[in-house]
């Protein structure tokens, strides 16, 4: 009786796992086809500057219309960069932000950013420079109102390549930010050498800082190290004016988060853009 039961437990697993493998499967399907069936869109999250609270620019986050459900970047994201789509969507990523910028510089005619998350994997391939290169120059918008947001993990690996990379990305003309920052496990003395403007502080140190907190110590001193290293500190996932009011205090630059606005679809980002006080950082033509 015993055995039946354990065979019957097993069964039981196999159907689970095969379950899981077809969904996966199917996963993996439906988002080969995202793209050509139009089902992945941008939202658009406001920065602001701690300066003069205008609007600097947006951060563009995907989403995937799948079967009518909004489906959040954390549950393809990883499918993504596991099957090689990650490099496609990652294009049309950068593509759309383009002309979604281009757009609002022709209407608004205003200077303001747009920062792309680039995944590691679209960072590894070696036309990745040229790629950013034609799409930018195809929509027609200044390279310096695009913001690349890259990882601590892409450059754990080699410091000099990654350096003459990023280099080689500045020579374009876009701007640079490493996103996520504290939660990777670069050295600091990486951070010394990188040739990056912007550090973007990651939302779970933010979280806690309102209390007395290491989460305090570690985002005082990075702000400071950022500043001493001639960079610009953004904090993410700032939800209340206490957080926001401390960072300020503290010297952060500019802040991200439900505070000042949630993500919002291109229509809604417009209609943001068009009521704000905008503050612009690019002063190139
Ligand atoms: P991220 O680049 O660090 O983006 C910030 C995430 O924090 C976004 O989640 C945003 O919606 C969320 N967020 C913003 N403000 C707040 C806040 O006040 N509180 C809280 N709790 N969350 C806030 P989202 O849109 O789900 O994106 C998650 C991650 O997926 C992104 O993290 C990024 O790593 C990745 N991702 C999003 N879009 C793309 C993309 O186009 N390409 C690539 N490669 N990755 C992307
Ligand atoms: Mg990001
Ligand atoms: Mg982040
Ligand atoms: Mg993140």
């Amino acid at each position: 009786a015993a055995s039946k039961a354990g065979g019957d437990v097993t069964i039981e697993y196999g159907k689970k796992l095969n379950e899981q493998l077809l969904s996966r499967l199917q996963l993996e399907t439906d988002l080969r086809h995202a793209i050509e069936r139009g089902e992945l869109e941008l939202y658009y999250q406001p920065q602001q500057s701690m300066n003069d609270e205008g609007l600097i620019g947006f951060e563009a986050l995907i989403r995937w219309r799948r079967n009518g459900e909004l489906v959040s970047p954390a549950s393809f994201i990883p499918l993504a960069e596991e099957t090689g789509l990650i490099v496609t969507i990652g294009d049309w990523v950068l593509e759309q932000s383009c002309l979604q910028l281009q757009k609002w510089m022709t209407d608004a005619k205003c200077r303001i950013t747009v920062a792309v998350n680039i995944s590691p994997l679209q960072f590894a391939d070696p036309f990745f420079v040229n790629k950013v290169e034609r799409i930018i120059t195809a929509s027609g918008v200044n390279p310096a109102c695009i913001e690349l947001e890259i990882t601590e993990g892409v450059m754990v690996n080699d410091i000099g390549a990654t350096t003459k990379m990023l280099k080689a990305l500045q020579n374009i003309g876009v701007r640079l930010a490493i996103d996520d920052f504290g939660t990777g496990y670069s050295s600091l003395s990486y951070l010394t050498q990188l040739p990056v403007e912007k550090l973007k502080i990651d939302q779970s140190f933010v979280r806690d800082i309102t209390v007395a907190s290491p989460q305090q110590t570690v985002v005082q001193a990075t702000i400071g190290l950022a500043h001493n290293l001639g960079m610009i500190v953004i904090a993410e996932g700032v939800e209340t004016e206490v957080q926001q009011r401390l960072l300020k205090s503290w010297g952060c630059d500019e802040i991200q988060g439900y505070y000042y606005s949630r993500p919002l679809q291109a229509s809604a980002a417009s209609v943001f853009l068009y009521s704000r006080k905008i503050t612009t950082i690019v002063d190139t033509a």
